[in-house]
């Protein structure tokens, strides 16, 4: 293992601290774990205390600037930001797993992200008066202060700028919290935009989940947290944020179905598009389809195409250009996944295992497994009812369409969702009956649900809105400042 030292852009956003440096813990890679890519430090308690209150004190100066000053600052950091996307996208796929052209959404992301809350910053300053014949109230809209961004492996890059952009734009300073398992190119990315605001503005803090997380979550000083990230993990954030009321917004696991109509036609660009919905990032996504009903008068076909799909997809390291998917991030992750299959084999199920291994990928010691295709489960088998997270989809049959919604509803997640159907209105008129937040027609992945569209979990799935100005009413509260000057009309009798 090489020697401990922890990456100058982390020393860059953390500066000031004391002993944040005390314990430095290694970042594997996912597809040669004896490979350190970097390290990541485990900040204290003292530590996270010191960046909230960096935080705090820079608070007033953000605010102060304006929403159209701060834009100007976001924009120009949106610049900086589009040189090197090709070096963080590489440094990404060797922390995370994924391949490179996902790691190059994921790292382009921040840039497209800042610059779209950048410009909708000009509109934020602006203020509704009303007047009547009782007299004014002016309604404005003001940052909550020192907000907390907990973020994800999966899509840390882009899922932190998702929320941290908006939050900047409204005027709060923040404190991140990277994934210990992918945290070096998001800090790298936090370290560049940092270096273009005020001092104290964007702040992070590595460390683990249960100990450096769940201090900054429950924090007397932080006034909103914004988590990414699993559903028993949110319920601890909404434990922790308890104490202080603290405002908490979540955006919490999947078990996302997709339904394929009667009136579908099953042929290779409605194969191939679902298939992407199911296996990109190797499963590893909250909104990837984790189960798929088909019409009785189109299973038979629809499984054989489909396995014909799956069968193409080559694993291998992110890093070579003829893979499809890389490894599982890690191993906890691989041994939940290789359980769920046994499971499921144990339940009667038939898992299809299919695709092909890379020559060079070093098999006998990354996180690496084939795709595979499960079908002969009812609705009540594990698989059918979990969030899976890996490169694995059952496909059950229906006969009507009162059924597929009530399988698809059936679930204490509420993401995404989505209809395939050459009958368009027919397939948006379904998808009113699904409880999910995003429902798709005819598509189901990355890039379906874009900035201007609300995107949220309903049920265990989520709480809050993000894209648009929703993610901005997420962290912003209204004030209202009034002035009625005769009291004597108010309620209630004038001696008391
Ligand atoms: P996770 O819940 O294990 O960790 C997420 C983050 O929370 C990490 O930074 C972790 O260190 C931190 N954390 C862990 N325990 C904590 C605690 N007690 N207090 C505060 N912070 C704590 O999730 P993960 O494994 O990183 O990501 C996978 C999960 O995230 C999946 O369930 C996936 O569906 C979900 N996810 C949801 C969305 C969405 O937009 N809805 C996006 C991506 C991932």
């Amino acid at each position: 293992m090489s020697t401990p030292t922890l990456p100058a852009s982390t020393a860059a956003v953390l500066s000031g601290s004391a002993d944040f440096a005390a314990e430095l813990a290694p970042v594997l890679s996912p597809a040669r774990p004896s490979e350190v890519v970097g390290w990541y430090a485990q900040a204290s308690a003292a530590v996270v205390d010191e960046v909230v209150r960096t935080a705090a004190a820079a608070a007033p100066l953000w605010d102060g600037l304006g929403a159209p000053e701060r834009g100007r600052l976001m924009a120009a950091a949106a610049t900086a930001l589009e040189d090197g996307i090709a070096e963080r996208a590489e440094l990404l796929t060797r922390e995370q797993g994924k391949v490179l052209w996902e790691s190059r959404l994921d790292v382009g992301g921040a840039p497209r992200l800042l610059r779209y809350y950048a410009d909708l910053a000009s509109t934020l300053d602006a203020e509704e008066v009303v007047r009547d014949e009782r007299g004014m109230t002016v309604i404005r809209r003001v940052p909550m202060g020192p907000t907390v961004v907990i973020v994800p492996w999966n899509y840390p890059v882009y899922l932190c700028m998702m929320v941290l952009a908006p939050a900047l734009a409204a005027g709060n300073p923040v404190i991140v919290k990277p994934s210990e398992l992918a945290p070096l190119a998001l800090t790298e990315t936090l370290a560049i935009l940092a270096s273009h605001l005020p001092p104290g503005v964007v702040n992070v803090v590595p460390g683990s989940g249960p100990e450096t997380g769940a201090a900054l979550v429950s924090h007397p000083l932080v006034r909103k947290v914004l988590f990414t990230g699993g559903t028993r993990t949110g319920q601890s954030v909404l434990r922790g944020a308890a104490e202080n009321i603290t405002s908490v917004s979540l955006e919490l696991g999947g078990n996302d179905p997709a339904i394929v109509l009667e009136s579908a036609v099953v042929d290779d660009e409605l194969v191939r598009e679902i298939r992407r919905s199911v296996y990109t990032c190797t499963g590893q996504v909250c909104f990837n389809v984790k189960r798929i009903y088909v019409h009785r008068s189109l299973y038979d076909d629809f499984v054989d195409r489909f396995k014909a799909a799956v069968d193409e997809i080559v694993v291998g390291d992110g890093l070579h250009p003829e893979s499809t998917i890389g490894p599982l991030n890690n191993r906890s992750q691989w041994e939940s996944v290789t359980d769920l299959l046994a499971r499921t084999e144990g339940q009667g199920g038939t898992v299809d295992v299919l695709g092909r291994a890379h020559p060079e990928a070093r098999w006998d010691e990354g996180h690496f497994m084939l795709p595979s295709v499960v079908t002969g489960v009812g609705h009540e088998a594990t698989v059918v009812g979990c969030e899976q997270f890996g490169p694995t989809v059952p496909i059950l049959p229906f006969d009507d369409e009162d059924e597929a919604i009530r399988m698809a509803n059936d679930t204490e997640f509420g993401l995404a969702a989505s209809v395939w159907s050459d009958d368009v209105d027919h397939a948006l008129a379904l998808g009113r009956r699904l409880e999910a937040g995003s429902v798709f027609v005819n598509s189901h992945r990355v890039g379906s649900s874009d900035m201007t569209m609300p995107f949220g979990g309903m049920k265990r799935s989520g709480l809050g809105r993000n894209h648009g100005m929703w993610a901005i009413e997420e962290c912003s509260e209204l004030q209202a400042l009034s002035h009625r000057p005769d009291t004597a009309s108010f309620p209630g009798p004038p001696t008391t």
